[in-house]
């Protein structure tokens, strides 16, 4: 049985209304005590927390770990390492493999994988359509008996507006999330960048905001006939977050996330770092007005959990034309560091908010207990350290994959430790695999 003290950290749970500076002790992977001056159980960890903040464990729920599949862009154990480094105890898979996950016997091989390799905790999610085709449902009560968080056809959107409808109808059955990549495929087409400006004076062809918007609104109205809860993923549109704010006031249960990149970079970045396709992904980075936006909506609660779509993919799908690359970016390791440094340290929330964004509220999306500094609770924490000044380096990452617009960035502010389930999986951003 692991043991391990935190010593001297300031513990901060606004959930469970803790902030205090204390000791907590860790038992066979449940919070044992909380107190000062505790004694160091024999054989027991010490992690010295002094002048850090000790949190409730920072959950992903957007997260591509290509397995089954596509195993050379990321894999169970390289994923999982990914998100520990980058300070998460836990993840949420989406379905887009190889084949895609529309069955329950698949649900059930990624929840038995992630039991033997993973390093946190992986909550799979199902497809809505078989094959995620958009045509016939997916077996929707199966996957959930088997163990999905959720249901998405993430990547491939379902267009038909009816089956869509149906999925809500049945998701509702086991009060089941249906989250929804927004994008109508007639509008984007073969865009590879936000329609506008940048994109007309790049000679790119461009994806309309609308793509998202119109996809947005089918689904809180579809939420609000039906009662399902919908989950709006990645939002990058300023009024994607109205809309959202919209639905939320009429009363439809609709939760959304946003990315560190939608807050943190603008289209401009696709010409300022030359055409790097590491601006390319999907939905893409718009302007500055949908960037303040969701700082808005982010500060003000319309957007409830922030989460990476951490998508893994090969150089060489990255190593093209631009308009030929792969969507899609790396998340798990710069996230933590991107939101402490560009979201609480000027002010735009506060840690609290920060802890409800990354913690509380992804649990409650997947509608599981949410992580907490209380005695008796599991043990599944985040400790931060919101003063070490850092450099994001490719060689660094745990990742399989480097495909980051953010290596060679200065942060202030990075996950110290991680501990899921009572063991601890990182320590100075480095990965304890065992
Ligand atoms: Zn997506």
């Amino acid at each position: 049985m692991s043991t391990l003290l935190i010593r001297n950290g300031r513990l901060l749970d606004p959930a469970s209304r803790v902030d205090r500076v204390a000791d907590l002790l860790v038992v066979g992977g449940r919070i044992r005590a909380i107190g000062t001056d505790l004694p160091a159980p024999e054989g027991a960890a010490v992690i010295d927390a002094t002048g850090k903040v000790v949190a409730p464990g920072f959950i992903d729920v957007h997260v591509h770990l290509r397995v089954p599949g596509q195993e050379y862009k990321e894999d169970m154990r390289t994923g999982t390492a990914a998100a520990v480094r980058g300070g998460f105890v836990g993840v949420v898979c989406m379905p887009n493999t190889r084949p895609v996950v529309d069955s329950a016997p698949l649900v059930s091989y990624l929840v038995d994988l992630a039991a033997r390799e993973g390093l946190c905790r992986v909550w799979p999610t199902g497809a809505i359509t078989k094959g995620s085709k958009g045509e016939e449902l997916a077996e929707i009560g199966e996957m959930y008996e088997a163990g999905a968080c959720a249901i998405t056809d993430d990547g491939r959107p379902v267009d038909r507006a009816e089956t869509m409808r149906q999925a809500m109808i049945y998701a509702s059955q086991f009060d089941l999330p249906v989250m929804d990549h927004c994008e109508d495929k007639s509008l984007s087409g073969s865009g590879c960048m936000h329609e506008g400006r940048v994109s007309s004076a790049l000679g790119l062809k461009g994806i309309p905001s609308a793509s998202e918007e119109v996809h947005v609104a089918r689904n809180i109205l579809l939420a609000l006939e039906t009662g399902a809860r919908v989950h709006i993923q990645h939002l990058s549109s300023r009024r994607s977050v109205d809309l959202v704010r919209w639905g939320k006031a009429l009363g439809a249960r609709v939760t959304a996330e946003a990315t560190p990149h939608h807050f943190t970079l603008t289209d401009q970045a696709v010409a300022d770092m030359a055409y790097s396709t590491n601006t390319k992904m999907n939905p893409p980075l718009r302007e500055e007005a949908d960037r303040q936006a969701i700082l808005e909506g982010i500060a003000d609660g319309t957007i409830d959990v922030i989460a990476t779509d951490h998508a893994p993919h090969h150089i060489d799908e990255k190593d093209v034309e631009y308009p030929l690359a792969a969507f899609g970016i790396t998340g798990l390791e710069t996230a933590v560091g991107l939101a402490l440094d560009r979201l609480v340290r000027p002010g735009v929330i506060s840690l609290e908010q920060l802890i409800l964004l990354m913690s509380t509220r992804p649990a409650q999306l997947i509608r599981r207990t949410p992580p907490a500094l209380t005695e008796g609770a599991e043990a599944d924490i985040t400790i931060l350290d919101l003063d070490r000044t850092w450099t994001v380096r490719a060689e660094e990452m745990a990742s399989k994959s480097k495909n980051s617009p953010f290596i060679g960035w200065t942060l202030t502010g990075a996950p110290h430790a991680t501990v899921v389930g009572g063991r601890l999986r990182m320590l100075e951003m480095k990965v304890i695999a065992e």
